[in-house]
C-alpha cells in the first residue's frame, strides 16, 4: 500500500501527467478529426485534461489491430510461459506506478485517494497476477465416450474482445474484463467510461512497456453513445464483456442482434439487501453495514444499499448506523483522512439529490440528505439514511448509485427473504446472524450471485461475481471469468 501525507498527495496530483490520447496498434494517436471532450476533477470542477473523444472510425481502426494481432498469432502463439511473464511483468509495473494510478483515479472520478492506493490499485493487481498465473494452469477436458472413441475438448481464444467498463472503480473493472481475456489468448479493445478515462490509458502504455505486442490491448476513450455503440455494433468483435447500468445493458443486447451476434456478457445494476437479525453482533454489523453503503460514496454495484433489519432491534440499530454515518462526512478526495470523496460529477451528484428529494415521501430522513459545497463546483453529498422506508417506493426499489440508505423493519426470517428478494436485481446480498443455520438457511433462499454472511460486499480474484435478474449473467473473476473468453472446441478420434 502507498501511504502518503495531504501534501505528499497534492504535490503527487500537481506533477502527474494524465494521457489523454486513443491507444492503437501499440501507439498513442489522437482521434479521427482530433476529436476531444473536456475531462474534469469532480472534487473541483477544474478541466484535468482534453480526452480523445473516439468514435466509430478509431473503433474501427481498433479492432482491425486487434484482429491482425489475433489472426497472426502474435500472442496467443506465444509460449505459455512467455504469456505468463508478460502479465507478470505488467503486474510489476502496476506495483511500481501504484500511487500515480491511485492519484489519477482519485482526480479522474473523486475518490479518496486513500482508498484508491490502499484498495482499488492492489485489488486490480491481485486481479492479474492471478490470471497471468492461470495461464498454464486451466487446461482443456478428455470427454466421457463409448469405447473406440476420443473426444477431445480444447479451449480456444474467441478473437476479439470488447470491453466496456463504467466509472466507479474504473482500473478494477478494466482488470477484470482485460486480464481474463488476455490470459485466454484474445486481443482486446477497453472502452472506458468517458467519465473515467485515464487509467484505462495509463494501463495501455504498461501493457506496452511490459511486452504485450501491439495490437493485443488497445484503448478508446469516448462517449457510450459514440466510441461505446460502434464497439458494441461492430461485425469483427466476438464478445463483449461489459459492466454498467442495466439500461445500457439492454441496449448492448440488442446491439449484438443487430450486428453478428457476439456473445454479451452483463454485469450489471444492484439494490442488494442487508439482512440483520436480532442476534447478531450489532456493532461489527452496524460498521460494516455503513461501509456498505457509504464506501465509494454509495457507488457500488453491489453496495448494500437496503438494511433490513429485524424489529426488535430496530431503532437501536437505526442509532449505530448514524453514529457510523458521521465517519463518513465528504472530505478532499487527496486528504488521506477523508472516507468519503466526491461523486463522479455534478450530473450525478444531481440525480442523486433528485432522489432522496423524492424519497422524502416515503420514508424518514434520519441523516444527512443534502450536497456539501466543500469546493464551488465538487459533487458532494452526506451520507444519508431514510428509516421505515415503503418498500413498494423507489427509494427501496431502484439502484441510485449514491450513499443513500434505505432501512426497512421486519418481523420475520420469512419476511425477511421475502423483502430481500422483491427486487428487480440479484446481485448481492449480506446477512447478519449468530445462528449458523440460520445463516446457511437465509443464504440458500436469496435469490442473488455473492451472499456475504457476518461481512458485507465480500469478494477475491478466486471467487466468481455477478447477479442474476437484471443485475444481468456471465461471472466476472475465479477461473469461471475464462469461460467467457474462451470458445470450447471438440475433436472426435475414431480409433480401432
Ligand atoms: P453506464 O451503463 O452508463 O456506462 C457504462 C459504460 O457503458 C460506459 O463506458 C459508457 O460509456 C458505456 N455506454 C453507455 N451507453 C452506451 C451505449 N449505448 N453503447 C455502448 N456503450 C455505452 O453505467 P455507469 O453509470 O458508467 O456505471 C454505473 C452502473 O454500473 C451502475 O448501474 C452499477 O451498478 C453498474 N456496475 C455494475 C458492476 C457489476 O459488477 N455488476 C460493477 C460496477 C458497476
Amino acid at each position: 500500500m502507498t501511504e502518503k501525507t495531504y501534501p505528499e498527495w497534492r504535490r503527487l496530483a500537481d506533477s502527474t501527467v494524465l494521457p489523454a490520447q486513443l491507444f492503437i496498434d501499440g501507439a498513442y494517436c489522437a482521434a479521427e478529426g482530433d476529436a476531444i471532450f473536456a475531462k474534469r476533477n469532480p472534487a473541483t470542477g477544474a478541466v484535468l485534461g482534453q480526452v480523445a473523444r473516439g468514435a466509430g472510425q478509431d473503433v474501427d481502426r481498433a479492432v482491425r489491430a486487434a484482429r491482425a494481432a489475433y489472426e497472426d498469432g502474435r500472442w496467443r502463439g506465444q509460449s505459455m510461459a512467455a504469456r505468463r511473464d508478460i502479465l507478470l511483468k505488467l503486474v510489476a509495473l502496476i506495483e511500481a506506478n501504484a500511487a500515480t494510478l491511485a492519484i489519477a483515479e482519485s482526480l479522474d472520478m473523486g475518490k479518496p485517494v486513500a482508498e484508491a492506493a490502499g484498495i482499488d490499485i492492489p485489488a486490480a493487481t491481485a486481479v492479474w497476477r492471478y490470471y497471468a498465473e492461470a495461464i498454464d494452469k486451466v487446461g482443456g477436458e478428455v470427454a466421457p465416450t463409448n469405447a473406440g472413441n476420443l473426444a477431445i475438448v480444447s479451449r480456444e481464444p474467441l478473437g476479439v474482445v470488447g470491453a466496456i467498463v463504467p466509472w466507479n472503480f474504473p482500473f478494477d473493472m478494466a482488470a477484470w474484463k482485460c486480464a481474463p481475456a488476455l490470459a485466454a489468448g484474445n486481443s482486446v479493445v477497453l472502452k472506458p467510461s468517458e467519465r473515467s478515462p485515464f487509467t484505462a490509458l495509463m494501463l495501455a502504455g504498461l501493457a506496452r512497456e511490459a511486452g504485450i505486442p501491439d495490437g493485443v490491448f488497445n484503448v478508446v476513450t469516448g462517449f457510450g453513445g459514440e466510441a461505446g455503440k460502434a464497439l458494441a455494433l461492430h461485425n469483427d468483435v466476438d464478445c463483449l464483456a461489459f459492466t454498467g447500468s442495466t439500461r445500457t445493458g439492454r441496449t448492448l443486447m440488442g446491439y449484438s442482434g443487430e450486428s453478428n451476434l457476439k456473445q454479451v456478457w452483463l454485469e450489471l445494476g444492484g439494490k442488494s439487501p442487508n439482512l440483520v437479525f436480532a442476534d447478531a453482533d450489532l456493532d461489527a454489523a452496524a460498521a460494516s453495514a455503513a461501509m456498505g453503503i457509504f464506501f465509494n460514496a454509495g457507488q457500488v454495484c453491489s453496495a448494500n444499499s437496503r438494511l433490513l433489519v429485524e424489529r426488535s432491534i430496530h431503532a437501536a440499530f437505526v442509532e449505530r448506523l448514524v453514529a457510523q454515518a458521521a465517519a463518513y462526512q465528504p472530505g478532499d478526495p487527496l486528504d488521506p483522512a477523508s472516507r468519503m470523496g466526491a461523486l463522479v460529477d455534478g450530473a450525478h451528484q444531481a440525480q442523486v439529490l433528485a432522489a432522496i428529494e423524492a424519497g422524502k415521501a416515503h420514508g424518514r430522513l434520519v441523516t444527512g440528505g443534502a450536497a456539501v459545497p466543500l469546493q464551488p463546483n465538487g459533487a458532494f453529498v452526506q451520507p444519508t439514511i431514510f428509516d421505515n422506508v415503503d418498500p413498494a417506493s423507489a427509494l427501496a426499489r431502484d439502484e441510485i448509485f449514491g450513499p443513500v440508505l434505505a432501512v426497512v423493519p421486519f418481523d420475520t426470517e420469512d419476511e425477511a427473504i421475502a423483502l430481500a428478494n422483491d427486487s428487480e436485481y440479484g446481485l448481492a446480498a449480506s446477512v447478519w446472524t449468530a445462528d449458523i443455520n440460520r445463516a446457511l438457511r437465509v443464504s440458500a433462499a436469496l435469490r442473488v450471485g455473492t451472499v456475504s454472511v457476518n461481512t458485507v460486499d465480500a469478494l477475491s480474484p478466486q471467487t466468481p461475481f455477478g447477479g442474476n435478474k437484471r443485475s444481468g449473467f456471465g461471472r466476472d473473476l475465479s477461473l469461471h471469468a475464462l469461460d467467457k473468453f474462451s470458445s470450447l472446441k471438440t475433436t472426435w478420434i475414431k480409433f480401432a
